[in-house]
């Protein structure tokens, strides 16, 4: 077992204040993987102070020399991927092959493209009398999740960095190992003294500490709505920007005349994908009424791909659940569906045979499924696809968009303008159609109770700019123009 002992502030490792440990567990075994340090409020303070004193030099590097940074970082995670995807697979439970891909290869990618973004950005325009200035908005916190972790560390790393800004990260204390190893990273390739600084800690604690610090000018959470109600809450005490990436419980909708060999694998990969355990996952199926029949007994046939199995072990698809506290909650909104009269297809509350060591939860499917059943509403966070069964096309969009949350969506029709045509009537901020694949350089972020902004490509570095009107007494330029 490895004992972190260590968090990483002013450009170098140094040890907590407290005795006090987490511990991190292997989710396909149960065992403990590792130990990481509480962060005390001192040592948080100490952080954001080094992420305060850094920020001007910082804010004033060239973007060449900040893009450099960001490519060498990439090129180091590139040359450790291996490891990386190993300890990923460990503590999040997501099956080595996919790990390697999404897990390590995106933040890869994430990192080499901020650089390009950065370079290529319109940091100054001009307007009529005026030169209108980007700027970084200073000292940012970050604060993640363990469902992705290294990729939700680098869409807000690598994106604040490029802008400008300095960084206090609070990785979730349930799978932070990428993010001790990203540090070493960081260390490694050699960015000034201060600009990027780790702490690591419970959300309560940790986490409240550094996002009440009125030197810290933005946060940028993603994670549950719960907590990120708490943190826009505590933000507005210095009023401070806030970025927030939540939960989704996102509807899958096929249409009439949609080719169900392509339609109903991809839309149990899309759900089942990390165990379920993606913000943006396809959770709700809609399906036309008189095809309810065959849907089931085409998801029912490719269910057993989807065997659950150890996250290192070979051919897996379907790996455990992060931790034994999320397979409980999983577990009981499994038997909330069959309390509240779904009827269950596949799967169950129950640990699937020979895998009971780990937090191992059966692919589970429901049909019949009414939009108002609790388990259509809330986002369960384990691999439960729900069927619900509708009528006209209309009722199929209403459905869609009646939810509190607004993250992404999938359509799959006949022809891609028709899939198209309704995906624009989505109240999300994603949909892919008819099977679109994930693109890391296009914005990621909710509507409604999803959250706020955006991550990723250009938008994605915006997020952390400020913008400056400075007034010529002459004007400058009759059109916006653009200059470096
Ligand atoms: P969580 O909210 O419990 O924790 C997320 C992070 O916030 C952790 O680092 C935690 O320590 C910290 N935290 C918790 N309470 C806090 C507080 N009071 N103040 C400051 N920080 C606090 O979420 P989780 O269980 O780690 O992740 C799962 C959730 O994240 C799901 O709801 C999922 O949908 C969401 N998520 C959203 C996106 C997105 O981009 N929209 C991506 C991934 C995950």
């Amino acid at each position: 077992m490895d004992d972190y002992r260590a968090i990483y502030v002013d450009g170098s490792w140094r040890e907590v204040a407290s005795a006090e440990r987490l511990t991190v567990t292997d989710s396909s075994t149960g065992e403990a993987l590792a130990t990481i340090p509480v962060a005390t409020d001192d040592d948080v303070r100490a952080a954001v102070r080094a992420a305060s004193d850094a920020f001007d030099p910082w804010a004033a590097t060239s973007v060449e020399e900040r893009a450099r940074l960001l490519r060498a970082t990439a090129r180091v995670l590139e040359e450790r991927r291996d490891a990386l995807a190993t300890t990923i697979a460990r503590e999040v439970g997501m099956p080595r092959r996919l790990a390697d891909t999404i897990q390590v290869g995106l933040p890869i990618t994430t990192f080499a493209d901020a650089a390009s973004q950065a370079t290529s950005l319109a940091w100054v325009l001009e307007v009529g009398n005026s030169t209108v200035h980007r700027e970084p908005v200073g000292v940012v916190a970050a604060i993640t999740p363990w469902n992705y972790p290294l990729h939700q560390v680098a869409n807000k790393l690598a994106a604040a960095l490029a802008a400008g800004c300095t960084i206090i990260l609070k990785p979730s204390e349930v799978a932070p190992l990428s993010a001790f190893a990203l540090f070493d990273v960081f260390d490694h390739v050699g960015f000034p003294a201060g600009v990027v600084n780790l702490v690591t800690g419970p959300g309560p604690t940790t986490g409240e500490t550094l996002v009440r610090d009125a030197r810290v000018g933005m946060v940028s959470f993603t994670g549950s709505t719960r907590a990120g109600r708490r943190v826009i809450e505590l933000a507005a005490g210095s009023v401070k920007r806030v970025a927030l990436e939540l939960g989704g419980k996102s509807a899958n909708i096929l249409l009439r005349g949609a080719d169900l060999d392509r339609a109903i694998p991809d839309a149990l990969f899309k759900c089942f994908l990390n165990s379920g355990q993606t913000c943006s996952a396809l959770t709700r199926l809609l399906v036309p009424a008189e095809q309810l029949a065959e849907v089931e007994a085409r998801a029912l046939a490719a269910v057993p791909r989807f065997a659950p199995g150890p996250a290192l072990g070979d051919g897996v698809i379907l790996g455990p659940l992060v931790s034994a506290e999320q397979r409980e909650r999983v577990r009981a909104y499994i038997r909330q569906g069959i309390a509240e009269g779904a009827r269950l297809l596949c799967g169950g509350p129950e640990s699937p045979a020979g895998l009971e060591q780990g937090f191992f939860v059966e692919p589970t499917i429901f049909s019949d499924v009414h939009n108002d059943m609790v388990i259509a509403r809330e986002e369960i966070f384990g691999p439960v696809l729900v069927i619900i069964p509708y009528d006209s096309l209309d009722d199929a969009v209403r459905i869609a968009n009646d939810s509190d949350y607004g993250l992404a969506g999938g359509v799959w029709a006949a022809t891609d303008d028709e899939a198209f045509a309704v995906a624009r009537r989505l109240r999300t901020g994603q949909v892919e159609i008819n099977g679109g694949a994930f693109n890391p350089l296009a914005p990621f972020g909710g509507y409604k109770g999803s959250g706020l902004g955006r991550e990723l490509g250009r938008w994605g570095i915006e997020e952390f700019l400020e913008t400056k009107a400075i007034q010529h007494p002459e004007v400058v330029d009759d059109r916006l123009g653009s200059r470096r």
